[in-house]
């Protein structure tokens, strides 16, 4: 898979991601990131990227030429004919999550363009984007962060990206639970003990255990998530369960 980011600081980018996980699947060449500096799209002698903006206002709006030239540049050096999905990370988008990585993680090339300053012209988000995405209701200063999180989040659906397939189908969100806690050695750290039922070596009570802390999480944390989640018979039945000493104690 190939990701282009259209930035103004692409070591930002392509420094940020060249770590760990991701910096594995680039080195075998699973996922391809290629960072493109807008300011080398400039015509002028200044290398101006933004400008004021129209009606007035605070800040500086970033100019539609360079990020036009660059989006052009980007798409000549694809060998695909079919017309790449391009995100603009913005605030107003629509709000980034799991199941969206899934369905970004089908696509052959996605375009990434950062905003900075007070954001992008319309103009040229008219003209070239496909998908204006946020990563959540809060202003960060440029859009690198964001893209970063996306490219990250998206690979980990790539198939071959994370070293055991399974890790990625145990996750928080899958099936609408968050995830249930993890331990490693030593058995006892701090007076606190692993709990029993994970040194039983019994998967199927392993697997209940699991999918009642789940619900238990995701009823505490992110209750919303409940309606959607995917439960087995057993964990259907615990969560009932739940709901039913929920009332009994609103009653009291
Ligand atoms: N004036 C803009 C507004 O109120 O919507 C905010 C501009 S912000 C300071 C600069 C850039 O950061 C944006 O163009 C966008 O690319 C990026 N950005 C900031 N917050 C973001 C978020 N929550 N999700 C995605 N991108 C964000």
């Amino acid at each position: 898979m190939n990701f282009y980011v259209m930035t103004l600081f692409p070591e930002m980018v392509s420094e940020g991601l060249h770590t760990s996980i991701m910096g594995r699947a680039m080195d075998a060449g699973i996922i391809r990131l290629e960072t493109v500096n807008i300011r080398d799209y400039t015509l002028d002698k200044h290398r101006h990227t933004d400008d004021y903006p129209y009606g007035g206002g605070a800040g500086m709006v970033m100019s539609p030429e360079p990020i036009k030239r660059c989006y052009d540049a980007i798409m000549e050096k694809r060998n695909s004919e079919k017309k790449p999905r391009v995100i603009y990370l913005t605030p107003w988008g629509k709000v980034f999550d799991q199941n969206m990585a899934k369905e970004l993680a089908e696509e052959e090339d996605l375009i990434f363009l950062c905003g900075h300053y007070e954001g992008v012209d319309e103009r040229v988000l008219n003209e070239i984007v496909t998908d204006p995405v946020s990563i959540g209701d809060y202003v960060l200063s440029g859009g690198e962060l964001p893209a970063m999180v996306m490219i990250d989040a998206v690979s980990r659906m790539v198939p071959g990206v994370l070293s055991n397939e399974e890790s990625g189908m145990t996750e928080s969100f899958e099936n609408s639970l968050l995830e249930y806690p993890q331990y490693t050695r030593p058995e006892v750290w701090m007076e606190q003990k692993v709990p029993e039922v994970l040194l039983s070596g019994n998967h199927q009570k392993i697997a209940e255990w699991r999918e009642e802390r789940s619900i238990d999480r995701t009823l505490q944390y992110r209750p919303e998530l409940m309606d959607k989640a995917v439960l087995s018979k057993k964990g259907g039945k615990y969560y009932r369960l739940r709901q039913k000493e929920a009332v009994g104690q609103e009653k009291e």
